[in-house]
């Protein structure tokens, strides 16, 4: 196997790349985009590629290289060398290189980087001589030092951080470009000191000398080490985590590039920066991002020091040739990738260097706007478009935002670098906000800038404010691909995180930990104090984006809803039917009460005049849900739950009898409650989930759904007499056998036609079932033979084919299942492959047994994208999801027929 693949120019300047944009699998993503760019004739460092397999035989392999391939990289080093006609770490003239991580999907900044590989304490003097540049020299010295120890070893950044604070404090300066080169050179030796004191001589033994280890001055130990660490770094903590959270597969492995340095920090005709070809906030086609003159690659993203913004590259002395010239590269690599393009850039002295490109990451909002505007542009076809829209990421446009009637005085204004608005406790670091998470607490995170470290903390918070960076800091890069609200660059902030409090400028206001913030990441506002928060509708570009899906989907979609409201909202979010509507969830408030009194009487008449009450209120419930859904199709469930969760819990009670009881209070007047807790008594089932509900309860207590479908029918019967034209479907729940729904639909329609005869209407009012038992399914020939429609109910299906309590999923062992991969993910977020073996099979039968069966799925999964591909695939007529869910699923759709 080939295992090193180079990209850029030879000594002739002849393109002598061997890898292209396709090869991602093989050379990651950066390494395949470096390459692309080299095949473009772009301005690229000429360099090499280790591929991602060979980063994962090595961790396969505890850490030890397959055969060949260190030889492989030698070759291609020896190559390198001969191209640049320079040798690494070179005495007189030394190469210098950068080792950079570049995973097949982006990871931003979670794996290691090595800038500046190849100085010494001899080829530091080569650099000087050649660059006559001593300063510049002895900070590259010391930052390839600060690097080397801290990713490759593991040394505590901060161990290098303070010397540089005490050395600027001994010389009374404030910022580090104040220190001199002979300030920068005795750094130098504190570092290395620092290296030999720290780095542990068991585990580095080649780098032993004498008592202690030493820095290591072999440049080509420098290389393996620093390509060991790159690898390495695949299965470091925060990358592992970062990848479960975005479901990256742990078997990809990252490549390493070996590039050959430029140089961002040569002087003022020198800079380093980052940069969209469009916004990735709001999408306006426009050259957006950062750069920093004098200043080396990770200043800029590490959001260290304050950067200005792109449009003014141009004006500046000495880089506006580099900065047309960048401009003209945005162009060349839009119309080649037809893409908004991510771009990391070098000028040394004047001259540009494309040091990356990927297809830029981007808000939900921008997403939209340019998948529509490169339509409009001709670049890409409408499918594309529809395509480009991540249907996950829409979650975003239906984030909360500040209610535009509060009232809020502005505390501080920062950049708006992800949208949303979010209020919580201020926390000051991560670990804070994941234990206030952990409490069920809403936390905003407040950091001077986040580094990797903080990823778990940014998961847990609403919402993340930076004092420092720019809209391509960390903090704004991660809380955009996370969807999080981020406000960053709030200069006014002056945040101790040790004392855990932050002060604001130009106000008297200090923020305390868990005092209540508010900040809103649309307009990059932070408020003191909680401000009301609302959802947003469809407009615009989603609007526009979700019409062209529905041109391209199979699938229905209709809501989850179980109330006027939830149903006029799933109908302007574009639901075409209600495909459930819970009728449990009615009989909350004071009807708790009447369902009481009915299930806890055995009494005829008590039981008789319950059902009218609740007869009475459902009916209303259900005209107000048939009249904003009207000419729609809405799905009625008769009742579901078992009945005991209707009922107070016996261990309350009998505790509260207890209390009672000790208090002294007579016998007489315990009475009723013990009665009471005998009745709930004789109602607990030691698996009620198995137990006396969905259709079980309509054949024990046949005046449940007899009261329900004359509710149904005469909500109905209303409308149509009001000229309207409601479309009420009925379903009966958790059917294993035929018999149960022939018996409970005989009774459904008998119900209907006593109404229709009573009101002088035709009513039709087909009746169905859920499929949500694996028997069900197993028979679903029969059942449809009686059943107008089936309606999947993959929650229960997954819990009766699991025998996983879907209540528990939180639990003990589905989490660790899921960490020790015994699941590769939640059964109950995205269908299983076995229970869509069911649909399938349940589809398949029961179309055999009624050729006009309708077929849907209303659990969970008829809301997740992954699933509705399943879906899509399995031929179902429609899913049906909560309110939020229906513009994710008509997207999702679209992209499953496409
Ligand atoms: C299901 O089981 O998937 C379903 C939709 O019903 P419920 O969630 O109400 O049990
Ligand atoms: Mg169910």
């Amino acid at each position: 196997v080939k295992r090193v693949y180079r990209f850029g120019k030879d000594a002739a300047g002849v393109n002598v790349t061997e890898g292209s944009a396709h090869m991602k699998a093989l050379l990651g993503g950066k390494g395949a985009n470096l390459a692309e760019m080299a095949n473009l004739d772009l301005p690229v460092p000429p360099g090499f590629t280790i591929t991602c397999q060979t980063c994962m035989e090595y961790a396969n392999a505890s850490n030890v290289w397959p055969d060949g391939a260190l030889e492989e990289i030698h070759e291609y080093r020896v190559d390198l060398e001969k191209r640049m006609g320079k040798t690494i770490g070179d005495d007189n003239d030394p190469l210098l290189v950068s080792v950079r991580s570049g995973a097949p999907l982006s990871m931003p900044g979670m794996m290691d980087t090595v800038l500046n590989l190849g100085l010494n304490d001899r080829s530091i003097h080569g650099l000087i001589a050649q660059t006559n540049n001593p300063r510049f020299a002895w900070d590259s010295y010391r930052r390839f030092i600060q690097m080397f120890s801290n990713v490759v070893i593991g040394l505590d950044g901060d161990l290098f951080e303070n010397a540089i604070i005490s050395m600027k404090r001994k010389r009374n300066v404030e910022s580090d470009t104040q220190l001199t080169a002979s300030d920068l050179e005795e750094l130098v030796q504190e570092f290395k000191r620092i290296f030999s004191q720290y780095t542990p001589q068991d585990q580095y033994p080649q780098l032993v000398e004498g008592s202690s280890c030493a820095f290591p001055q072999d440049p080509l130990v420098q290389l393996k080490l620093a390509i060991e660490a790159v690898f390495g770094s695949w299965n470091n903590p925060r990358a592992v985590l970062y990848r479960s959270k975005n479901r990256i597969p742990d078997d990809l492995g990252t490549a390493v590039n070996v590039q050959c340095m430029v140089f961002g920090n040569k002087g003022n005709t020198s800079a380093t920066g980052v940069a969209f070809t469009r916004n990735p906030a709001d999408g306006t086609k426009e050259f957006y991002g950062d750069y920093l003159v004098n200043a080396q690659g990770e200043d800029v993203v590490a959001g260290i020091r304050n950067t200005s913004p792109i449009s003014e590259l141009k004006t500046v002395e000495g880089l506006q040739e580099a900065g047309s010239e960048l401009e003209r590269v945005f162009l060349i690599l839009e119309q080649h990738y037809r893409d908004m393009m991510d771009i990391e850039f070098t000028i040394e002295q004047g001259k540009l260097w494309m040091l990356q490109t990927r297809v830029g990451k981007r808000t939900a909002a921008s997403a939209l706007k340019i998948a529509i505007d490169m339509h409009t542009e001709g670049l890409i076809s409408k499918e594309e478009a529809v395509m480009r829209i991540e249907p996950q990421q829409l979650d975003q446009l239906l984030h909360p935002q500040f209610d535009a009637n509060a009232h809020y005085d502005v505390l501080a204004r920062g950049l708006n670098a992800s949208p949303g608005a979010a209020v919580g406790k201020c926390v000051f670091s991560a670990k804070a906000a994941v234990e206030a998470a952990e409490r069920g607490e809403k936390t905003i995170l407040v950091r001077w800038e986040t580094t990797p470290d903080d990823l778990a903390g940014m998961i847990a918070a609403e919402g993340i404010l930076t004092s420092h960076g720019g809209k391509t800091s960390h903090a704004a890069v991660i809380a955009r691909g996370m969807g999080a609200p981020c406000v960053c660059g709030v200069e006014a902030l002056k945040i101790d995180a040790q004392a855990k409090e932050a002060r604001v400028s130009g106000t008297s206001v200090v923020l305390h930990e868990g005092d209540l913030i508010s900040l809103d990441g649309t307009t990059g506002i932070v408020v003191l104090g909680a401000v009301d928060l609302v959802s947003p509708s469809l407009t615009g570009n989603l609007d526009t984006i979700l019409e062209w899906a529905d041109e391209f989907r199979q699938l229905g979609v209709r809501a989850n809803a179980d109330n006027p409201e939830d149903a006029r909202l799933s109908r302007s979010f574009g639901a075409e039917g209600i495909g459930l509507d819970r009728t449990e969830h009615m009989f909350l408030g004071e009807r708790k009460q009447i369902i009481q009194t009915f299930i806890l009487n055995d009494n005829a008449d008590v039981r008789k005049e319950a059902t009218d009450k609740l007869f009475t209120a459902q009916q209303e419930d259900f005209y107000g849900m048939f009249k904003a859904m009207d000419e729609l199709p809405v799905i009625v469930r008769l009742l579901d739950p078992p009945l005991h969760e209707f009922l107070e819990n016996p261990r309350d009670l009998a505790v509260e009898i207890a209390r009672l009881e000790a208090q002294g209070v007579a016998d007489e007047q315990l009475s009723e409650k013990r009665l009471l807790l005998s009745k709930i008594d004789s109602f607990v089932e030691a698996n009620p989930m198995l137990g006396l509900r969905g259709c079980r309860l309509g054949i024990v207590y046949p005046i449940l759904p007899v009261m329900q479908v004359r509710a149904i029918a005469t909500a109905a019967a209303r409308l149509i007499k009001e000229g309207l034209h409601p479309k009420p479907e009925i379903m009966i729940p958790l059917v294993c056998t035929v018999r149960e729904l022939k018996k409970l639909r005989a009774t459904c329609e008998q119900t209907v036609q006593e109404i229709a005869d009573e009101f002088g209407v035709s009513l039709e009012i087909p009746v169905g079932t859920m499929i949500e038992l694996p028997r069900a399914a197993l028979t679903a020939d029969e059942i449809a033979k009686q059943a107008d429609f089936f309606s999947f109910g993959t929650n229960d299906l997954t819990q009766t084919t699991f025998g996983f309590s879907r209540d528990d999923v939180e639990g003990e062992f589905i989490p660790q299942y899921l960490s020790e991969k015994l699941l590769a993910y939640n059964p109950f977020a995205t269908i299983d492959a076995a229970v869509a073996k069911l649909v399938a099979m349940g589809t398949d039968l029961g179309r055999k047994g009624n050729p006009k069966l309708k077929v849907g799925v209303c659990g969970e999964h008829g809301g997740d994208p992954d699933s509705i591909h399943t879906f899509h695939n399995i031929g179902v007529d429609y899913v049906s999801c909560s309110p939020y869910r229906v513009p994710v699923a008509r997207l999702a759709a679209a992209q499953a027929a496409l």
